[in-house]
């Protein structure tokens, strides 16, 4: 099957490749991590490579989406690359955009913003802004085509989040 993804719209199959991811950001938190999980998808739907949070290991760079850019440049050739889609549980973070634009991947599709997740932070009176400046993909990588949030999977997401700050959190 040939995907005919239209980057700025999430469709069915999109949704299920996301589903994956938030099953990844879950055994993510199973194993100590913070719930993130991506998937690397080709222009053919099948799936390259998946990967979760590891930065328990006590490296900071272990995001999924990073792992992903890394695996691409050293596996796969620059054509192949840019038709792939990652596919990921929340936006990638400044650092991971950087890494997908300069491996010359594709399009993003994402369940959850960074703009949601700051706003789920806050609520629970989380106020550490973090090393890097809050930039999403466009700002960081505006030449990459981006879908998301779904809407469908953020209550699963901010829970995730939750149960990884100790929060107990009362919205779906
Ligand atoms: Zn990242």
């Amino acid at each position: 099957m040939t995907t005919t993804h239209d980057p700025a719209v999430v469709d069915d199959q999109d949704r299920d490749f996301l589903h994956l991811c938030v099953d990844l950001a879950r055994e993510a938190v199973e194993n100590g991590d913070q719930p993130f999980g991506s998937l690397l998808v080709d222009a053919t739907g099948a799936i390259r490579y998946r990967e979760r949070n590891r930065v328990n290991t006590g490296d900071a760079t272990r995001h999924p989406e990073f792992e992903i850019a890394r695996f691409a440049a050293a596996s796969l050739p620059a054509d192949e690359r840019a038709s792939c889609v990652v596919y990921t549980s929340g936006e990638h973070c400044p650092m991971c955009s950087a890494a997908h634009a300069m491996a010359g991947l594709g399009s993003i599709v994402f369940a959850s913003s960074s703009e949601q997740l700051r706003g789920w932070r806050r609520e629970w009176g989380f106020r550490d802004p973090g090393p890097l400046a809050p930039l999403g993909i466009s700002a960081v990588a505006p030449g990459i085509p981006v879908a998301g949030p779904e809407p469908s999977l953020c209550g699963e997401i901010r829970a995730l989040h939750a149960r990884t700050l100790g929060i107990s959190d009362t919205a779906d």
